[in-house]
């Protein structure tokens, strides 16, 4: 960056960190707040600020969030608070606001409660009557939807799918007809086996975001059909690392309505067949694809049910 505008940039950032002093901070309050997902600077002024000026910060790792916290050079009691022991500190948590203090919540990465510990923290806070203040920011899904450039007002967000095939397929089939966007997360080591399943169920022609290491220094967009996916990600073995975020385009409203026909077709059959005549059928009446269908029976027969 070139020397002037570094120092005018210094100085307005300077300025508006005098101007959070005018701003209030209720005691009492858990403070949610978004921290990077790769890019150490997309953290907001405001969110330095608490995390500077609250008792303690409860922590997904505490080891990742003291790098932040250093980097920042804000010294601060950090404790654990994740998946395992999030209900025994949401009780702890309430007790410290009860007293009077402002506690900060985060997660290793983007926005805590999204795929990440929090809800239970939150939950208790809440019903204990106390007050929650979010901080906005980084969140994968909502950085990668803003770069889609799918037309569509809604989105569905899905986050991690189950590891196990046939489960998977099962949750894709519930999602066949939904018209909005859809959100999912995936780690490496799956990425391969989730794009196939996609493309099993929902086929070659839909619209797939595939958002890479937002953000980071091998950050990659690409945009293509689910059909060519998996050969986007087979031509460079770099591509199948990091984090990702996939993004399908929703049902058109003809395929949409065409499903909502399938679903209606199956039903009935259903209530006669198996799972497998009921699919083979409805494929043969509707030309739709058989495997997509048998997901979307279990789907209906596992809802009938529940
Ligand atoms: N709370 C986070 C948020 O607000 O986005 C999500 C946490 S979840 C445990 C982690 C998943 O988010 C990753 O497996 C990946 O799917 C997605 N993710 C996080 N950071 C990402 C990045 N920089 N690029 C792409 N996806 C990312």
């Amino acid at each position: 960056m070139n020397q002037s505008l570094n120092f005018s940039l210094m100085a307005s950032v300077s300025k508006l960190a005098d101007e959070l002093e005018l701003q209030q901070f209720p005691q009492s309050a858990l403070y949610v707040i978004a921290t990077p997902i790769g890019n150490i600077s997309d953290i907001s002024l405001r969110a330095l600020k608490v995390l500077s000026m609250v008792e303690e910060i409860a922590c997904e790792d505490t080891r990742n969030t003291s790098q932040l916290l250093t980097r920042y050079g804000i010294s601060k009691k950090c404790f654990a608070a994740h998946q395992h022991n999030e209900r025994s500190v949401a009780e702890k948590i309430v007790q410290q606001l009860r007293d009077g203090s402002r506690i900060a919540l985060v997660s290793d990465a983007g926005t805590p409660g999204i795929s990440d510990p929090g809800a239970h923290i939150v939950d208790a806070v809440l019903e204990a009557g106390l007050q929650v203040i979010p901080l906005p920011g980084a969140s994968a899904a909502i950085a990668a939807l803003s770069c889609s450039g799918f037309i569509s007002d809604d989105f569905y967000f899905v986050g991690f799918l189950p590891n196990k095939n046939k489960q998977r397929e099962t949750e894709l089939g519930k999602l066949i007809s939904i018209q909005a966007t859809l959100v999912f997360y995936e780690a490496p080591h799956r990425i391969m086996e989730t794009i196939g399943s996609l493309v099993s169920v929902f086929g070659p022609d839909r619209k797939i975001l595939i958002a890479r290491e937002i953000s980071k220094l091998f950050e990659q967009i690409h945009r293509g059909s689910l059909g060519s996916a998996l050969t986007w990600l087979q031509e460079d073995e770099n591509r199948q690392r990091g984090e990702f975020v996939l993004l399908i385009e929703g049902a058109s409203r003809t395929n949409a309505d065409e499903d909502s026909e399938a679903e209606r077709i199956l039903s009935i059959l259903l209530e006669e067949c198996s799972v497998s005549q009921a699919a083979a059928l409805t494929a043969r009446i509707t030309g739709k694809k058989k495997n997509a269908l048998y997901e979307l029976a279990l789907a209906i027969q596992k809802k009938s049910r529940d």
